[in-house]
């Protein structure tokens, strides 16, 4: 007899949402983190009133499986907001404008603060799920169960799942090796008040000189999101920020910078399998990608979604047998693969200086923009 049917590595969002979705089929589930949060503040109201400057752009397939999880209860309407259109921005002031009515939808996306996803998660991991604070040193496979030595003993699992994040310490145990990229990118994020209302439509600008991304959210303000090279991003401080996009794309008229300015190395990280063995992969230790179209997290929870069925279905009893991780396998891969090769080829195109590139990227914004059926395709593959 095992410790656990799962253990779940990492309890970030990944891992926290995979936890909930697993305890509530009937299996016996843990969660380990060297950094778990505490439990007592996941039941307490956000005490900030302005927004956090770290917000997620949710799609409708993500928030309906969160919602059938009870994973979205907790977050109060008022500090969410739905995107009902995107404008998509070139150099040249040519404008592609995906709307959600042209899919016959409507909304493309919720824009909700990392925290407060996190907490209305966390509220769901009650005692069925058993919270480990300890950090994982070693991993064995067996056939029949997974062994991780821990700094504070031996686990056994029939199936360990791997949400520890881009670094992943058990994706590297289990010899799955990466195909990695440093674009020497860094994502600024801030928020700003605005001067004319956003009326629920996000921006993007995709220039030589990165991408600039404005997420409306409650009232007169925006999230930004830049991708901005390492060099120049290191210059982008409270004072020169608002100026450089002010030079540079300003579609809504910025007033205040009212957030801090956070800021993330951009990286691509693909593993050549998402399982092996007892072991499956989830989240960003599954895949990181650019996030120029904010899909990062919602392809993560559509790993969480994609594996909490295929286990309902065949792995109740055994959830980590054979037949549900070459199924979790062969279902992610198209995803992931597709994903990650699409949003560096839009990187590549929108930063080249090659005129040829540029043609590419202008005679590709006027065919989506003028060919209704391929705007239906994209907007439906954005939104799950
Ligand atoms: C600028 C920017 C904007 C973004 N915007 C969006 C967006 O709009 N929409 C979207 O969907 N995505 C977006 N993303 C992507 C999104 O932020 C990530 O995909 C998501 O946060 C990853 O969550 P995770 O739980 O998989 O990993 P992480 O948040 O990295 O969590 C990993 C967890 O594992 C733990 N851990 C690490 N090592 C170990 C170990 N050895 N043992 C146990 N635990 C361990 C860590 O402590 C941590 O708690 C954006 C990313 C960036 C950089």
């Amino acid at each position: 007899m095992t410790d656990y049917d799962v253990l779940i590595a990492g309890a970030g969002l990944s891992g926290s949402a995979t936890a909930v979705a697993l305890s509530r089929l009937g299996l016996r589930v843990a969660l380990i983190d060297a950094n778990i949060q505490p439990d007592s503040d996941s039941h307490e109201p956000l005490a900030r009133k302005g927004f956090e400057n770290r917000v997620f752009a949710i799609r409708p397939a993500i928030k309906s499986f969160l919602t059938d999880e009870r994973l979205w209860n907790n977050i109060a309407a008022d500090r969410t907001q739905c995107v009902t259109r995107m404008h998509i921005d070139g150099d040249d002031r040519k404008r592609l404008t995906l709307g959600a009515h042209d899919a016959g939808i409507l909304e493309l996306a919720t824009i909700v603060e990392s925290d407060n996803l996190r907490r209305s998660i966390c509220a769901r991991l009650d005692d069925s799920v058993v919270r480990l604070q300890s950090e994982i040193h070693t991993i064995e496979q067996d056939p029949g169960f997974v062994t991780v030595v821990t700094s504070d003993g031996q686990i056994s699992c029939k199936l360990l799942v791997a949400a520890d994040g881009a670094n992943s310490l058990v994706r590297r145990q289990c010899g799955i090796s990466v195909s990695e990229r440093n674009y020497k990118y860094t994502g600024i994020v801030a928020n700003f008040t605005v001067e004319r209302s956003h009326r629920d439509a996000a921006y993007q600008w995709m220039g030589a000189e990165g991408v600039i991304a404005y997420l409306p959210l409650p009232g007169n303000l925006v999230s930004i999101v830049w991708s901005a090279c390492d060099e120049f991003a290191q210059q982008l401080d409270e004072d020169v920020l608002p100026k450089e996009l002010a030079k540079r794309y300003d579609p809504l008229g910025i007033v205040d910078l009212v957030s801090g300015i956070g800021r993330f190395p951009l990286r691509r990280v693909l593993p050549q399998t998402l399982a092996r063995g007892r072991v499956v992969l989830v989240g960003d230790a599954a895949h990181q990608f650019l996030p120029l179209a904010g899909q990062g997290l919602n392809i993560g929870l559509a790993d969480t979604a994609k594996l909490t069925e295929l286990i309902k279905e065949h792995g109740l009893e055994d959830p980590g047998a054979l037949s549900v991780v070459n199924r979790y396998r062969r279902a992610r891969k198209e995803e992931v693969e597709s994903f990650t090769y699409f949003t560096e080829s839009m990187h590549d195109l929108a930063v080249s200086r090659s005129s040829f590139c540029r043609s590419l990227h202008d005679f590709g914004f006027g065919a989506v923009g003028r060919v209704g059926a391929l705007r239906r395709f994209l907007i439906q593959k954005a939104v799950g």
